[in-house]
């Protein structure tokens, strides 16, 4: 199994929040939300300007943003083609499967973006050995809002489970615990 964001994430947080890193060392709980957000109750998301994402590529992505707008929240994921919050670029063949990637100076959240490893295999349709773009795009999107990851032994179904193996689709569906995650949050 690979580890989908891992590190990166908490990085850059614990720059300006220390207590991620204190929450995201927890044991298992219903989800992770460790304090920042955005300011109001939606944001939006795009693709690159030089194109880094492929066409077919974005179905999957847009069924990612549509699971976390349908979880019970009053927060949105809306499409706007003049941002450029998704990428696809090299993050190292031993790197994440995705990185997501923003900044949150006193807990409200400024910008964020995505950007999906051009160096592991990747597929739209859950194929054995390739890692599926909605599966990783609904935890990504996870991280979005700022959902941590869950990381304990009866967690693994969750969306926000930090490891996916290849093939993998259950990501894609949200867990009762991933939506009662953005419902805390945002309600
Ligand atoms: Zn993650």
């Amino acid at each position: 199994m690979k580890q989908i964001k891992g590190m990166q994430l908490g990085a850059v947080l614990a720059a300006t929040l220390l207590l991620f890193v204190v929450f995201a060392s927890m044991p298992a709980s219903a989800y992770n939300a460790p304090g920042p957000r955005w300011a109001g109750t939606s944001t939006v998301y795009g693709w690159d300007w030089w194109g880094s994402i492929p066409s077919d590529w974005k179905p999957a992505i847009r069924n990612a943003a549509s699971a976390w707008n349908s979880a019970g929240s009053v927060f949105r994921f809306n499409e706007d083609y003049w941002t450029a919050n998704v990428y696809k670029a090299s993050l190292g063949s031993a790197g994440p499967l995705a990185r997501t990637y923003g900044s949150a100076p006193n807990y409200v959240i400024l910008n964020v973006n995505t950007t999906f490893n051009s160096d592991v295999p990747w597929s739209t349709t859950g194929e054995s050995g390739k890692n599926d773009v909605q599966n990783t795009a609904t935890h990504e999107f996870g991280h979005w809002l700022i959902l941590a990851h869950v990381t304990g032994s009866g967690d693994t179904e969750k969306t926000m489970y930090q490891y996916a193996d290849t093939g993998e689709t259950k990501k894609r569906t949200l867990e009762q615990d991933d939506k009662d995650g953005i419902i805390h949050i945002y309600g």
